[in-house]
């Protein structure tokens, strides 16, 4: 790609219209949070904040130079902030690298989906249910494609980072979500278990999602396959 084909795209309405619901209506920037809609009826404070620029020469705009001028109109690309934060990450954007900003997007995603897109469930029995569906979908993942020793070769070893990301990780942060958000459920050992699991998901999510071998590998634990699970 020459950087005369990234020609600068408006947003569309869809896209702009994912930005909003995304954000839930605050700066994406985690430090901030400031409420966008707070001020007048009818009137919002937010903008919409290109990380890598709609066109060449702008602050990042060296960091993917390739990028075309439909990548740079997705919302991937754009972070919902409040006009201070806007204003600083495009000020000094050496300090504000499109990772960073990536980062900012990811949290609020995960924010917004803990606060509006995770049931609460009045008994352990509909949770069971719920979880079970998760834990299952990934226990077969994991017999089809895990890593075992005597037959894990690079074909097998590529299926199975693909299914970690597609399946695993979205499965285990909705499971972590659910976990948290009807807490009181769970026993005092579930509980623990629930913990352990936590740092197990978010290393496995360090290592496929971003490149980061350093953490430890703690193991699944094997008390989550029947957590919430009642004796009758
Ligand atoms: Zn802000």
């Amino acid at each position: 790609m020459t950087e005369k084909s990234a020609k600068r795209i408006a947003l569309s309405q869809p896209a702009k219209d994912w930005l909003w619901s995304e954000s839930g209506g605050h700066c994406q920037n985690p430090d901030c949070r400031a409420d966008l809609y707070g001020f007048a009826e009818q009137k919002h404070i937010g903008e919409l904040a290109h990380i890598i620029p709609a066109s060449m020469g702008g602050p990042r705009s060296a960091e993917e130079p390739e990028l075309t001028g439909r990548e740079r109109a997705r919302p991937e690309n754009v972070v919902v902030l409040c006009p201070t934060c806007h204003t600083v990450i495009d000020k000094v954007p050496e300090e504000y690298p499109a990772d960073v900003l990536r980062g900012w997007k990811r949290r609020s995603q995960k924010a917004r989906a803990l606060a509006h897109g995770t049931p609460m469930f009045s008994s352990r029995l509909e949770a069971r249910k719920f979880v079970e569906e998760l834990l299952g979908a990934n226990r077969a993942v994991f017999d089809l494609y895990g890593p075992l020793d005597d037959v894990f070769d690079d074909t097998r070893a590529e299926q199975w980072r693909r299914h970690v990301e597609n399946t695993i990780i979205p499965n285990n942060q909705t499971l972590l979500r659910v976990l948290q958000v009807n807490r009181e459920l769970l026993s005092r050992s579930e509980k623990a278990t629930a913990q352990i699991f936590a740092v197990h998901a978010q290393e496995l999510e360090e290592r496929h999602l971003e490149g980061n071998w350093t953490p430890g590998s703690t193991r699944f634990p094997n008390a989550m396959e029947s957590i919430l699970e009642d004796k009758g």
